[in-house]
């Protein structure tokens, strides 16, 4: 790999760099004509200046500390540095190139640093405690908004260690280094071990049951790595797609055993590394003064203790369990049928001949019927009208980063320009897998700023003059991720700490799920669910068949799903003086002592490549999906017991809950939208677990 030659710095923008200033498109939409990556490079680097220096005004300031003079001067500083931002990130995920690759490179530790040195100052700390002792005391005079800012501010600073003592700001910056060599260890032996672990088949009569481009694939694969025969690579989770297709059992063993021991010996043993890392995770949650990792993750989530996640946890253990042990006895007769005791490398492939006998849903014949753009407009934004009155006007006029970008302006029930919406739907060279929602600008009253959000997808581009048709699981991702945009567009804060999904993750999905329900709602299937020939909808039986069919397995799904995350909690919750010694027996203990433990249904995730929580960024954490869908379940029984899709009901989770962002508690807000705590039995319900 080459090193790219040091530029300098740069001072100032140069007089060309649209970033220089404010937008003057409508919303203010960045000037993607005239932008350029040297433009974003430039207003980054300078941008980290400029905001140093603001900040650097604001820990210096002679003035004694208030609210305005340093929370706000706080909300209001890097006003360049958001804009280069907003922009560039964007880019890096779905238009990179190499040379935005090293940029990335070059202004990614400077970032980290830049992050530090504001969050590590001891005078700007000084001042926000001092703001913070103000607002405990009473009497100040602010708006609830303004009082959970300062409170968010204290916690983030905390958190980030800023009322330790010099030695302890030392200590914190040894364990971070410590962590991100640690972490960095666990990703490299995982992509070097799964390599290693992929399954070489030399006969090719034993791959029956993959497709003929399955197969090919498996060649190809071979071939690359200068192997003779058909190599059988792993992917994340424990379970391989490939064991629902298999028939050849021996085989199906081979693949399983090599997807859950991955990286769990030799030269790339992840064991010894996960176990030092929930160490060290340890011993610096003792530092910042709570008792486990767990409890400081808490700290900043909705769930606030740990004992409220195993609360949660704990109602879904016994149901999950008995669930899937129902199912292991259906997928246990089958196998007996074939005269073989049903294993867990059987499981998949079992599982999948129910799915086709009970529940033949033909997927590749719904396609007709979700032709993209009926989706969008008929489906999608037919809902958001209904719900909350927004009309979307296509704007060909204002330019997209790419040329596949589309733009419309949102507008609400009262003619009322709301901010812009951006769709970026095809897959393409240079943008990451998956699909997710950002924003260009977000919405706050303190900056003046209206909403710019755009949704990515990866959807495959129909050849030239053929309608671009997707796949339910498309269908259904767009709903996900254009009710993440509805949160952004509905924001209404003051302060832009809190805008639209600037919230706990552990509750940011929670909208979008809740708006995945309206992809098979009737009225809104039938108003975008045409066959792109004959323009017949969607027939009844097949919307119930896929219904049905969505249950079959979830027992099997929520029992390895919770056995990761109480494996996640586990090794979050080891004091700084435990030293995990043999981290297969942890594990094996720790799912025991869950009741998760089973030799038919291994975690989604082992220890040795639970990538989410030892190199990602869900240590702790990984119970959020669930915690999210108890809060979206729940809320899907209210729109339902109130009748459903309308305005009434859209205006109430709005006003109530969207448009509120991080700026008030957010179960409070769930809590006056559906009248009630967090309750899993919907949850359950909708599992097949009540
Ligand atoms: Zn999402």
């Amino acid at each position: 790999m080459s090193t790219p030659a040091a530029e300098p710095a740069p001072t100032a923008l140069s007089a060309d760099n649209p970033l220089a200033e404010v937008s003057a498109l409508p919303h203010r939409l960045p000037p993607f004509t005239d932008l350029t990556l040297e433009h974003c490079r430039e207003a980054l680097l300078v941008g980290m200046a400029q905001q140093r220096a603001e900040v650097a005004a604001i820990a210096g300031s002679a003035e004694p500390a208030t609210f305005d003079n340093t929370v706000v001067a706080l909300e209001r500083s890097g006003a360049l540095l958001r804009r280069a931002q907003a922009v560039f990130y964007a880019l890096s995920s779905s238009n990179s190139s190499d040379r935005l690759r090293e940029i990335e490179r070059e202004v990614a530790p400077l970032s980290a640093a830049h992050a530090d040195a504001l969050r590590l100052d001891p005078q700007l700390f000084a001042r926000i405690d001092a703001v913070h002792d103000q607002v405990q005391a009473g009497g100040h005079g602010l708006d609830p908004e303004a009082v959970r800012l300062v409170e968010r501010y204290h916690l983030d600073f905390v958190l980030s260690g800023a009322r330790l003592d010099e030695a302890g700001r030392d200590q914190l910056k040894e364990l971070n280094q410590q962590l991100s060599r640690l972490s960095t260890t666990f990703g490299q032996n995982l992509v070097v071990a799964t390599e290693a672990a992929a399954v070489l088949v030399t006969d090719r009569a034993q791959l029956a049951g993959l497709s003929a481009a399955e197969v090919e694939a498996a060649g190809v694969a071979a071939t690359e790595r200068g192997r003779e025969g058909y190599l059988l690579t792993l992917v994340l989770p424990s379970g391989q797609p490939a064991l629902a297709k298999l028939h050849d059992r021996e085989l199906r063993r081979r693949l399983h055993e090599a997807s859950v021991t991955r990286a769990s010996a030799g030269e790339h043993d992840n064991g010894p590394v996960a176990a030092e890392i929930a160490h060290v995770r340890a011993v610096r949650a003792r530092l910042l003064g709570f008792d486990t990792h767990a409890d400081l993750v808490a700290a900043d989530q909705t769930a606030r203790t740990s004992a409220a996640v195993d609360e949660l946890l704990g109602t879904l253990v016994a149901p999950a369990v008995r669930n899937a042990r129902a199912e292991g006895e259906v997928l246990a007769e089958l196998a007996a049928a074939d005269g073989v005791e049903l294993a867990a490398w059987d499981w998949a492939y079992y599982s999948e001949q129910v799915r086709r006998d009970r529940y033949a849903v033909d997927t590749t014949a719904l396609r007709p019927f979700f032709e993209l753009d009926r989706v969008l407009v008929d489906g999608v934004f037919h809902a958001a009208r209904l719900l909350y009155g927004y009309t979307f006007t296509p704007r060909p006029d204002l330019p997209g980063y790419h040329p596949d970008v589309r733009v419309w302006e949102v507008s609400d029930a009262a003619g009322a320009p709301v901010g812009l919406y951006l769709g970026d739907f095809f897959a393409r060279d240079g943008k990451r897998g998956g699909a997710w929602m950002s924003s260009f600008v977000s919405q706050s009253r303190l900056l003046g700023t209206t909403p710019v959000v755009f949704n990515v997808m990866n959807v495959t581009r129909a050849a030239a003059g053929q309608p671009t048709l997707l796949t339910l699981d498309e269908v259904t991702t767009l709903f996900h991720e254009f009710g993440h945009t509805l949160h952004g567009l509905s924001s209404s804060v003051t302060y832009p700490r809190f805008s639209g999904t600037s919230v706990p993750r552990d509750f940011v999905e929670f909208p979008s799920q809740v708006n995945e329900m309206w992809a098979l709602w009737p009225e809104v299937l039938d108003h975008y669910a045409r066959h792109t020939d004959s323009g017949e909808p969607l027939a009844r039986e097949v919307v119930a068949a896929i219904e049905a069919a969505a249950l079959w397995g979830e027992g099997h799904g929520t029992l390895e799903y919770l056995a990761a995350t109480l494996l996640d909690q586990a090794w979050h919750r080891i004091g700084p003086d435990t030293v995990v010694e043999d981290p297969q027996a942890f594990e094996a203990a720790a799912l025991e002592a869950a009741g998760v433990a089973s030799e038919l249904v291994p975690p989604r995730y082992r220890t040795t490549y639970f990538q989410h929580v030892f190199s990602g960024g869900y240590a702790a954490g990984y119970y959020s999906y669930i915690w999210s869908e108890v809060l979206d379940a729940d809320t899907v029984e209210w729109f339902k017991a109130n009748g459903g899709l309308t305005r009434a009901n859209g205006d109430a989770f709005r006003d109530k809950l969207l448009s509120r962002g991080g700026s008030v508690d957010p179960i409070g807000a769930f809590r006056d939208v559906v009248g009630h705590d967090p309750d899993p039995a919907p949850l359950l319900a909708r599992r097949g677990l009540g």
